[in-house]
């Protein structure tokens, strides 16, 4: 492809890209293909001669849009958002063009000080404690997803505390008590911490251990719970290094108790010890706000936090933003030196070396979107996209509990999403099974927002009942949900947090919701 072809082709693919968000929300939400459809619809080999673009152009509309979910539609409602905006595509097609994999700060200078200064930028803005920012001993760091930072920062901590355990100790006799410790390793996290926790303790060859969260405490991590774990290990012997703390759970978008767990470990003198990390992929844009910014200055206890704006904030993916206390940790858990690798700037200790802050040795020029971004919305431009979003989410719950008779909120809503479960309706409690009472009866939801409990039996039935609306709503495919299973209650989880949506569109969703919820209940009394 020459440069003329290339300048055609391209404006044509960018007026396909205007088109398809414009006309987004007219197509069916979530894809509805049979698996390995598209084997069925490509050649078995490349064709031996090239293509004109025209050929190719034609297949993303007949062969791959019918297998794509469109994250970017306001009916897609389901996981997280993954926004995707202009300015950062704009991004991409400039770091495509440089491709200039700026793993030591020579390859290409521009790249690696753009990353310094945007996440600078975007920590101030995310109200997070100074300690976090470059110009006193931490930074940040662009990663590709939430659990490559997760496995980054595991991997540093792990190696902190073996180099704290075997100081002053040194040849075999280090060696052993490296071995030795270990062996007695664990990290920490609670039930609602995301899987890539359990998956990074796996990766770095460390046991996992969950810890409980309770209803009644909106299933955040306590500071009481991080202190009976502590001594659970110690009593079995095994040795902490490492824990997850979360803003914004996946399954329900809770929060943990960020200064009771801070006094917890300094209580057990485990501050030094236990590398504590803030998982916001998702609900961590929230903290521009200035009514969610002051819950970042517990964080400055901790070692690091990680949000992703390829979630909340407009950028697409992958962009997320890993922050540490001391940056040293990073490096020298993670900096391995061969020669090709060395040169005069680098030894020279003046510049950032962003290999050493991550696994991959390339990476990608990611701060141009995330610098597109910030510049495009500004600031403002921020805060009122999320809290656009905060509020929708509250203005959806509030219908929610407007139809006790239907729905019911099994955790307090938050961050723009809301989970809820079917309500089994008033008439039926005569239909409830033989010998179980409805618990329920006369408990005002709503009030607390944390689902009352209720008998085991009715729980079977009100689980069987949301399972069946939730998939009857998502094979209709007009709207994109995502299920979640809290403490045994089966849930849906409703967000309202992508770029398009809008109060009709939230409306249309939960209209969507009510009727289904009557179509299921009146036939399973039938
Ligand atoms: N942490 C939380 C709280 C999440 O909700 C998610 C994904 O939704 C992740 C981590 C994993 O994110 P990533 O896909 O960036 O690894």
């Amino acid at each position: 492809m020459n440069s003329e072809e290339f300048r055609k082709a391209a404006h044509l693919a960018v007026d396909e890209v205007i088109d398809y968000f414009d006309t987004i929300q007219d197509r069916r939400v979530v894809s509805n293909v049979e698996p390995g459809y598209l084997r069925k619809l490509l050649p078995s080999a490349p064709p031996v001669e090239g293509e004109k673009w025209e050929a190719i152009q034609k297949d993303i509309e007949a062969k791959i849009m019918p297998g794509l979910t469109h994250w970017q539609s306001p009916n897609f409602m389901a996981f997280f958002p993954a926004n995707a905006t202009y300015p950062s595509m704009l991004g991409e097609i400039y770091s495509a063009a440089f491709t200039a994999p700026a793993f030591n700060w020579i390859c290409s200078p521009a790249v690696t000080e753009l990353e310094t200064i945007v996440l600078d930028w975007l920590a101030r803005t995310l109200h997070l404690p100074d300690v976090f920012l470059s110009d006193g001993k931490g930074g940040g760091v662009i990663q590709g997803s939430a659990s490559e930072a997760i496995v980054t920062v595991m991997v540093t901590a792990r190696e902190r505390y073996l180099s704290q355990a075997c100081e002053g100790l040194e040849g075999e006799e280090r060696q052993e008590k490296q071995n030795f410790t270990r062996g007695r390793l664990i990290a920490l996290g609670s039930e609602e911490s995301h899987s890539s926790t359990a998956k990074a303790a796996l990766i770095a060859g460390v046991r996992y251990r969950s810890i409980a969260t309770q209803m009644e405490d909106h299933l955040a991590l306590t500071g009481e719970s991080v202190r009976i774990a502590l001594d659970e290990c110690a009593r079995e012997g095994l040795e902490p290094f490492y824990l997850t703390t979360t803003l914004g759970s996946t399954g329900t978008c809770a929060t943990d108790h960020f200064y009771e767990i801070a006094e917890s470990l300094r209580k057990a003198h485990m501050s030094t010890r236990i590398w504590v990390h803030v998982d916001a992929a998702y609900a961590g844009a929230a903290l521009i706000l200035d009514e969610y910014g002051h819950i970042a200055k517990d964080f400055a206890a901790f070692d690091s936090f990680n949000m992703n704006m390829h979630k909340w904030l407009l950028t697409n993916f992958d962009a997320s933003c890993l922050y540490v206390r001391t940056r040293a940790h990073l490096t020298s858990a993670l900096s391995i030196t061969s020669t090709i690798l060395r040169n005069s700037y680098s030894d020279s200790g003046l510049v950032t070396d962003y290999r050493d802050w991550q696994i991959p040795l390339g990476r990608r020029f990611r701060a141009l979107k995330i610098w597109f971004v910030l510049r495009t919305y500004g600031v403002n431009g921020l805060k009122a996209h999320i809290r656009r979003h905060i509020v929708l989410g509250e203005k959806f719950a509030s219908w929610i509990r407007e139809r006790p008779d239907l729905w019911e909120i099994v955790t307090p809503p938050a961050f723009a999403l809301t989970v809820i479960t079917i309500a089994l309706p008033t008439q039926s409690k005569g239909a409830l099974p033989n010998g179980t009472t409805d618990l329920r009866v006369n408990e005002g939801v709503g009030t607390s927002d944390i689902l009352p409990s209720t008998s085991e039996k009715n729980r079977d039935r009100t689980n069987a009942l949301t399972k069946d609306i939730y998939e009857r709503i998502n094979s209709a495919g007009e709207i994109f949900l995502t299920s979640s299973v809290v403490k045994g209650i089966y849930a849906i989880r409703i967000v309202s947090a992508n770029e398009k949506a809008d109060e009709a569109h939230l409306r249309r969703a939960f209209d969507i919701l009510v009727s289904t919820a009557k179509k299921v209940i009146s036939e399973s009394e039938a």
